[in-house]
């Protein structure tokens, strides 16, 4: 099964994620967490995404492009994928059709999770991460089992530098501009499924499964 997920950041891609990538026995694909991990580790392709996310900007299509292609050619990604965070602009998610198309492997699946703009600043500036496994938990909506502390490996929980609350705004303003007419290209293409991603964490991925068991659409 081939997915993308869609959603504004702090809509719960990545806690869905790693639920989904589990039960449907896929990898999942975050492309902020592989330039996390390319800006911890100081490679070139760090340093150049470095400014764009410490701004809460986009790092440039071609980058991110070469990025995610690469990705999705290795063995583990032969009987699908789950891309969280990519595409971003209309530009990208048109290479990634044609790339698709190429290998004649489309995507099955864009999966939208909706949730009110209102709810997002709330969401994002209350996370923590782990920077071990990078599961993701919420001070009031999520929090972990003993305080600053991740319920599977014990590693102190942190806060993405860009979580703060004036990049937030970027980002979502960024969001707005660049990545919600996804939501209208994908329903165009015949595989958006839309999820309310305002209900408990639980709720949405049994939403979630309910749509990706049943193969509705
Ligand atoms: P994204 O990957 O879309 O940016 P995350 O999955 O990291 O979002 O979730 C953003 C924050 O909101 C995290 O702190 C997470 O624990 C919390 N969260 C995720 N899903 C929900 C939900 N359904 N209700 C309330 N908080 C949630
Ligand atoms: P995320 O972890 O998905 O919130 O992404 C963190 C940051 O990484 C974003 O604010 C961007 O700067 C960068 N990024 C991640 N995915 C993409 C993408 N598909 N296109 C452009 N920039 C991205
Ligand atoms: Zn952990």
């Amino acid at each position: 099964m081939r997915i993308v997920l869609l959603g504004p950041p702090g809509a719960g891609k990545g806690t869905q994620a790693k639920k989904i990538a589990t039960r449907y026995n896929i990898p999942h694909i975050s492309t902020g967490d592989l330039f996390r991990e390319n800006l911890k580790n100081k490679t070139p392709l760090g340093q150049k995404a470095k400014a764009y996310m410490d701004a809460g900007k986009l790092v440039p299509d071609e980058l991110v492009i070469a990025l995610v292609e690469d990705r999705i050619t290795k063995d583990d990604c032969r009987s699908g994928y789950l891309l969280d965070g990519f595409p971003r602009t209309v530009a990208q998610a048109s290479a990634l059709a044609t790339f698709n198309e190429k290998l004649g492997k489309p995507l099955n699946y864009a999966l939208n999770i909706d949730v009110p703009e209102s709810l997002l600043i709330e969401r994002i500036v209350g996370r923590r991460v782990c920077p071990k496994c990078g599961a993701s938990y919420h001070i009031e909506f999520n929090p972990p089992k003993v305080d600053g502390q991740c319920d599977i490996d014990g590693a102190d929980l942190v806060q993405r530098a860009d979580d703060s609350e004036e990049t937030v705004k970027t980002r979502l303003n960024v969001y707005n501009s660049e990545s919600a007419p996804l939501v209208d290209y994908y329903h165009f293409k015949g595989v958006l499924v839309n999820v309310d991603g305002n209900q408990k964490p639980d709720e949405v991925t049994s939403a979630v499964f309910n749509i990706l068991d049943g193969g509705a659409k």
